[in-house]
């Protein structure tokens, strides 16, 4: 099993790098999708939410309320750890039990925001892929995208790694700062490098 970690701040088009992998046929396990799925109504996992946060977490038809999470979650610090101990087990089984399901894959792609936070992810993969933007386009894309304040989404990037360290810790980095098409070219590019180190990295276990 060959795994690249790709990563990135919000905004800086890791969504847009894995789709582009993904029409490669690259496998891609989702850490953000995974999470999303586990609290979609009637997982026992948005139970423990309501269970610790309270039924102000839902919205009328038993869904999530995603932006009251997030609301609760940004403004205390405590909160956000009682949050993590819920999610992150949960979603780390689940993203080892895709990964391992792709397991005969030449390589996958593991799409994870906040892959140098996380020591467990580390251990997995073989190689990390930062997507990189300068914070102006960051904050336009994903509020954007989001329909966020550019203040909100200025808070999350000030919560996330900063870019220069996650640059320096980067195996490999593409910078995202021109059209989607010339995204595409720097993924192929790097997927052909990624075909021929795997390649060499799965015949020597
Ligand atoms: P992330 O997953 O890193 O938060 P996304 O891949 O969702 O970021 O990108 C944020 C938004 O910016 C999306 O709406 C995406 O389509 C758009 N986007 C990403 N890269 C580009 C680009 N090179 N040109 C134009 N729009 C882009």
């Amino acid at each position: 099993m060959y795994v690249v970690g790709l990563t990135g701040g919000i905004g800086s088009g890791k969504s847009e790098a894995a789709r582009l992998f993904a029409e490669l046929g690259v496998p891609i396990v989702d850490v953000d999708i995974i999470s999303h799925e586990l609290t979609a109504s009637g997982q026992g996992t948005l139970e423990e939410i309501t269970q610790v946060f309270g039924k102000d977490m839902l919205n009328s038809d038993g869904s999530l309320n995603r932006a009251a999470l997030r609301q609760k979650v940004f403004a205390d610090r405590e909160a956000r750890k009682k949050l993590e101990t819920i999610l992150h087990p949960a979603i780390y089984n689940k993203a080892m039990e895709a990964l391992n399901k792709n397991a005969t894959a030449p390589y996958q792609v593991l799409a994870i925001p906040l892959l140098f936070e996380s020591d467990r992810y580390l251990k997995i993969i073989n190689r990390s892929l930062v997507i990189d933007s300068s914070p102006e386009m960051q904050i336009s894309r994903a509020s954007k995208r989001d329909g966020l304040s550019e203040s909100d989404i200025q808070k999350i990037i000030d919560i996330q790694i900063p870019r220069e360290k996650r640059n320096a810790l980067a195996d490999d980095i593409i910078l995202n700062d021109g059209l989607i098409e010339e995204l595409k070219e720097k993924i192929k590019r790097v997927h052909e490098k990624y075909i021929n180190t795997c390649v060499i990295d799965n015949s020597n276990p």
